[in-house]
C-alpha cells in the first residue's frame, strides 16, 4: 500500500488511511523546519553564516527536487526562474541564491556562468583573458524569493582582483580560490553571501509581512477573523450569528467549531496566522496555559466532564502543495472518550507545558497533541494518519459514527447552543455545579 513511507505504520493506522491520502506519496524529503527556508544544494556555503541565518530566521534547505543551474547572462532572470520554480515545488514562498564573478574589464561577465566559463577557460584561458588589462573584479550574491507574483531580492558583494595563477586545491571551486578579496580574514570569501543576507535582514520585517498575508489569504480562520463575506463561516451561519467566537484572549479566539457532532465542542484558535501550537512564539504560552485552564474548567462546570484536548498539525509547509497548510487550533471535545488508546501504537512522548512541544515534536513531520480528561499531554508521530482520525475515535466512543465527517455534519444547531450557552464566558460564575445533563448528544 505505501510505495515509500518514512516509517512503519502500526497496522490499525494504516488501515485508516484512504488510498488517496497516500497513494505512494513519498514522505517529504524537503528540510523545512522554518516558515522561511532558503534552498540550495550546497548547504556548505552558507555553514559560515550560521549565527546571521539564526537571527534572520531563516533556515537553510537541500532541495528533494532538481534545481536546475539555468543558462542566461543576467543574473535577475536566473533567480527569477529559480525562485518561481522552488516555489512551486516547494509549494510555499522560499529563499534561492545565486553566485558569480563580475570582472571590471568585461561588465557582466561572467556573472551567472562564472562556474560555466571558469571550467572552459581553466586558469591559462583566464589569465590571457586579463593579460593586458585589468584583473579587478567583484564576486556577488543575489538571494532572491517569488512573493506575491513578483520577485522580491537583495544583493551582497565583495571587490577583489582574480589571480588565476593561484593554486586550485580541494576547495568550493576555482572561483573562489581565484578571487582575492581586498578584505582580509578568513570569512572574507563569505561575505557576498553575508552582505546579501545582511540585506535581507534589512528587510526583514516587510518581508515577514507579505509571508504572512500571503500564507493567510488562503486560510479559512483568517478570512473569517478579517469578516470576509467569502468565509465558509460567514456562507454558513453569518446572517443567524454575525460572530461566534465566546471568548479572547490577548493571542487566541474561542468558538464552537463547523462539525459540531456534541454541544460544548470548542476551537482553540491564534488570533494570528500561525502554522501550529508547536510554532507559536514563546510569549504565547502562558495566555495558552491560562486559557486551557479556563476552558477545562468551565466545561467541567458546564458539562461536567473534563475535555480533551486535540491538535493534529499539518507538516511544516511545502508538503502539501499549499502555502500554509493550517492555522494553529486546538479542538476541545467534552466527552468521556479514551482517546490515548488508540494513539499510544504510534511513537510518542509526553510533555508537561505547552512550551515543550517545539522540542517534543517530530521534526519536519505532522504530529498529534493530547490532553487527555486527566490532563495528561501526549505528543505523538504522525507522519500519515488522516485529518480526521480523532474525530472517528471520538464519534465512534459516543455512539454517533455517522457525525466524524464535519462536512457531512455541520452541526449548526450544536454550534449555536454552544454558543448561547458559553458565549462571555467571563460572566459565568466559577463555583457553578454540572448539569445534570451533561455531555448530551443530540
Ligand atoms: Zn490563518
Amino acid at each position: 500500500m505505501l510505495s515509500n513511507p518514512s516509517r512503519a505504520i502500526p497496522e490499525p493506522f494504516a488501515a485508516a488511511i484512504p488510498a488517496a491520502e497516500t497513494g505512494g506519496r513519498p514522505a517529504p524529503q524537503v528540510a523545512v523546519a522554518q516558515p522561511l527556508s532558503l534552498v540550495t544544494s550546497n548547504p556548505a556555503k552558507y555553514a559560515p553564516l550560521a549565527d546571521l541565518l539564526a537571527q534572520l530566521g531563516v533556515a537553510v534547505c537541500v532541495p528533494g527536487f532538481e534545481l536546475p543551474e539555468w543558462q542566461d547572462d543576467d543574473f535577475l532572470a536566473v533567480l527569477h526562474r529559480k525562485a518561481r520554480l522552488a516555489r512551486e515545488a516547494l509549494g510555499s514562498p522560499c529563499l534561492v541564491d545565486d553566485s558569480g564573478l563580475l570582472l571590471d574589464a568585461y561588465p557582466g561577465f561572467p556573472g551567472p556562468l562564472t562556474g560555466n566559463i571558469c571550467r572552459l577557460l581553466g586558469a591559462h584561458g583566464l589569465e590571457r583573458l586579463l593579460a593586458s588589462t585589468t584583473a579587478r573584479a567583484r564576486l556577488v550574491c543575489h538571494v532572491g524569493c517569488w512573493l506575491q507574483g513578483e520577485l522580491w531580492h537583495w544583493q551582497g558583494e565583495v571587490a577583489g582582483r582574480v589571480d588565476p595563477r593561484r593554486p586550485v586545491g580541494q576547495g568550493p571551486g576555482p572561483l573562489a580560490q581565484w578571487f582575492v578579496p581586498d578584505e582580509a580574514g578568513e570569512a572574507a570569501g563569505y561575505l557576498h553571501r553575508r552582505r546579501a543576507l545582511e540585506a535581507l535582514g534589512r528587510d526583514i520585517a516587510r518581508l515577514r509581512q507579505a509571508l504572512d498575508a500571503a500564507c493567510s489569504a488562503g486560510c479559512v480562520f483568517c478570512q473569517e477573523f478579517a469578516g470576509h463575506a467569502s468565509s465558509i463561516y460567514r456562507q454558513l451561519l453569518g446572517r443567524e450569528l454575525p460572530s461566534r467566537v465566546v471568548h479572547a484572549t490577548p493571542h487566541f479566539l474561542v468558538f464552537p467549531p463547523l462539525g459540531q457532532f456534541i454541544e460544548g465542542g470548542l476551537l482553540l484558535v491564534t488570533r494570528e496566522h500561525h502554522l501550529a501550537m508547536a510554532y507559536l512564539p514563546e510569549s504565547y504560552y502562558d495566555d495558552l496555559e491560562r486559557l486551557m485552564r479556563e476552558t477545562s474548567d468551565l466545561l467541567w462546570q458546564r458539562y461536567g466532564c473534563r475535555p480533551l484536548f486535540f491538535e493534529h498539525a499539518p507538516v511544516a509547509p511545502g508538503d502539501k502543495g499549499t502555502c500554509c497548510v493550517d492555522h494553529a487550533h486546538l479542538n476541545v471535545f467534552p466527552v468521556d472518550v479514551d482517546v490515548h488508546r488508540h494513539l499510544e501504537q504510534l511513537p510518542h512522548v509526553r510533555i508537561g507545558r505547552m512550551c515543550e512541544l517545539a522540542h517534543a515534536r517530530p521534526s519536519n513531520q505532522a504530529y498529534l497533541f493530547l490532553q487527555t480528561q486527566q490532563g495528561a499531554r501526549f505528543v505523538y508521530d504522525a507522519p500519515l494518519v488522516p485529518s480526521q482520525y480523532i474525530r472517528k475515535i471520538v464519534t465512534a466512543g459516543i455512539g454517533r459514527p455517522d457525525r466524524w465527517h464535519w462536512r457531512e455534519y455541520l452541526g449548526l444547531e450544536e454550534l449555536q447552543r454552544t454558543f448561547a450557552a458559553l458565549s462571555g464566558w467571563n460572566r459565568h460564575d466559577a463555583a457553578a455545579r454540572p448539569r445534570d445533563d451533561a455531555v448530551r448528544v443530540t
